[in-house]
């Protein structure tokens, strides 16, 4: 009841969407039924990551009858993960919901977070236990990378987990210190720590439209959770060395032994020319992962804002981002 009486907002719903104008009014639809149906206060902020066709219109227009529609219109694309940042930057919620806008994330599962997060969890995490409709080669490349990240990561990050969560007002302020600029997201709240629970689910297929996710896009975002948060693949080189040169001193001694116990001469052209291919190649391939660091930290120093927002409707401006605080 106070919350109504302050204006303070007790939900908020982050919806980034890129181009996403068939599904956004089912949507905004699905997801006010729901929240509505809570009874309490709330607002759904939409993130218009540079969409090219009528997304934006729709939100505009809605917001003009609907007070608790909100709209951060970006500059340009910048990624789902930095439109969901700056989703949390302007959100006022004492619990915030970020949610895809294709409804692959069923909206309903709201319910269920809530209940959990009044039980005293400050992270709810949806689990999917099901991905319908989805190609066997984006299931088997998910799965295979949360299992990577899984074992090569420094801090637990939950399997089969997208961005579809409620997060405490407590999380989100912690969340919203941490400047880095290849973001992922996810992995960001398990590292934040607090209270964390999943809730299962399955994921359906997209209401209409395609995936913004094209396979470039998925290897960054894989990229950027495991660069992120392990420095496992910087010491592959070492220990290859290690084992390499070990075998090389082996075979040296079998070489010193049958030039002096044996009539057999050297020889061996081709099989010096294979082991040189491959032991090069291994090289650029270590080289290309020093790369991926050594890139990230380059972005990194650059101390440039996350993300250019062009207009906002119904939301404070908040300042600008310290991206540079740092440094
Ligand atoms: N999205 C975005 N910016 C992008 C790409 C995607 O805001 O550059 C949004 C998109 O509109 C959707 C969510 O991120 O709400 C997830 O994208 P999508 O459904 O295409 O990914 P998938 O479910 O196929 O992994
Ligand atoms: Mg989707």
């Amino acid at each position: 009841m106070t919350a109504w009486i302050t204006g303070r907002i007790r939900y908020s719903v982050i919806i980034p969407m890129y181009n996403e104008e068939e599904v956004i009014a089912e949507t905004y639809r699905r997801i006010k039924k729901v929240l509505s149906d809570t009874g309490e206060s709330y607002e759904l902020i939409f993130v218009n990551d540079g969409s090219r066709d009528r997304s934006e219109e729709i939100i505009k227009d809605y917001s003009q009858w609907d007070n608790t529609v909100k709209l951060i219109n970006f500059s340009r694309n910048f990624g789902h993960q930095i439109a969901i940042t700056a989703g949390m930057d302007y959100a006022s919620g004492d619990a915030v919901v970020i949610i895809d806008a294709d409804l692959q994330d069923p909206p309903e599962l709201i319910h269920t977070m809530i209940a959990r997060w009044k039980e005293g969890y400050e992270v709810v995490y949806a689990q999917r236990i099901k991905r319908k409709g989805e190609s066997w080669f984006k299931k088997f490349t998910a799965g295979t990378f949360y299992r990577v990240l899984r074992a090569a990561a420094d801090t637990p990050i939950p399997v089969d987990t997208g961005d579809f969560r409620l997060m405490d007002r407590k999380v989100v302020n912690e969340l919203k210190q941490l400047p880095e600029n290849n973001r992922f997201v996810r992995g960001l709240v398990s590292w934040v720590g607090f209270r964390q629970i999943a809730v299962e689910f399955e994921r359906d297929e997209r209401l209409a439209g395609e995936t913004k996710y094209p396979l470039k896009r998925m290897v960054k975002l894989s990229l950027d959770g495991i660069t992120s948060f392990s420095t496992k693949p910087l010491k592959i080189a070492g220990y290859a060395g290690g084992l390499l040169s070990g075998a090389g001193f082996l075979y040296l001694l079998y070489v010193i032994y049958c030039a002096l116990f044996t009539d057999s001469t050297a020889k061996g052209w081709a099989s010096l020319i294979s082991l040189m291919l491959i032991f090069n190649g291994f090289i650029l391939i270590m080289l290309g992962i020093l790369g991926e660091y050594v890139g990230r930290i380059y972005d990194e120093t650059k101390g440039r804002p996350l993300y250019i927002v062009k207009e906002t409707r119904g939301l404070e401006q908040v300042k600008q981002r310290e991206a540079a605080h740092r440094f």
